[in-house]
């Protein structure tokens, strides 16, 4: 269940004491667009990796730092046998009453920031090339695009996210087009883009793609040195 680190991360960010230090990469995609594949590919080339969709995950998964709180608002039965957030349930809930979405975000949202910070400055402590921020609404919250210094969208037409979110969960595909319904449409995303990662290819064709993501990100950084 993609949700949406609330604006205020880009607020708290430091960027007077980061900018120049190093490049805000925003990667965003529909949906089993092919967004964990192309970060973890950035990752094997030097890019430091803040996913707040995993940080999501984490926080709602057994013993994870929402928990406490997401039981005390929606009671035991959203929580399954192993402590962890029933998902299920809970993307049942949210897709039929906005107020319960917002009672969630309001439990989710400030932990998701805290670590999305967290993560972002340890990377830079590393030494990192440059900070993928992984963030599946990044076009619906609106704030993030300040922050960043490229827009990454990957694309791909919606028959194949469909089929490759059934093959790899247990949704139905009337389940993952209501999801991509509920979400920026491709034409919204593509329209924000200043570099568009096309993954309806072979995935050899993907790592070429992104190779020269890569390249063209580490010359951004080295025209912005030379030019400070
Ligand atoms: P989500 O929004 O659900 O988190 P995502 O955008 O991160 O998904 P991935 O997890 O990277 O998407 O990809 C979805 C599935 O499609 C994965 O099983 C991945 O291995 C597969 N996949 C991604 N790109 C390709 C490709 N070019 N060819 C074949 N399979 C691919």
């Amino acid at each position: 269940m993609a949700t949406t680190p609330s604006n205020t991360i880009a607020e708290q960010l430091d960027l007077n004491h980061l900018k120049g230090s190093t490049l805000f990469i925003g990667l965003t995609g529909g949906i089993g667009s092919g967004k964990t594949t192309v970060s973890d590919l950035l990752g094997k080339l030097g890019a430091g990796i803040v996913d707040t969709d995993l940080i999501a995950h984490q926080i709602t998964a057994a013993n994870g730092e929402a928990i406490p709180a997401i039981e005390r608002q929606f009671g035991q039965s959203f929580i399954d046998p192993m402590g962890a957030l029933d998902r299920t349930k809970m993307r049942a809930l949210v897709f039929t009453n906005p107020a319960a979405k917002k009672t969630l975000e309001t439990i989710t949202h400030p932990l998701i920031r805290q670590e999305t910070i967290k993560q972002a400055q340890a990377w830079m402590t590393k030494g990192a090339l440059y900070i993928v921020f992984v963030v599946p609404l990044l076009i619906e919250s609106g704030s993030w695009r300040d922050l960043l210094d490229l827009l990454v969208v990957v694309d791909c037409p919606e028959d194949a996210q469909i089929a490759r979110v059934v093959q790899r969960s247990n949704l139905s595909p009337e389940e993952v087009k209501r999801i991509i319904l509920s979400q920026a449409s491709r034409e919204e995303r593509l329209a924000y883009a200043d570099v568009v990662i096309e993954n309806q290819v072979e995935l050899s064709v993907l790592n070429t793609e992104v190779m020269q993501l890569h390249q063209k990100i580490l010359q951004i950084k080295k025209d912005r040195s030379s030019s400070s």
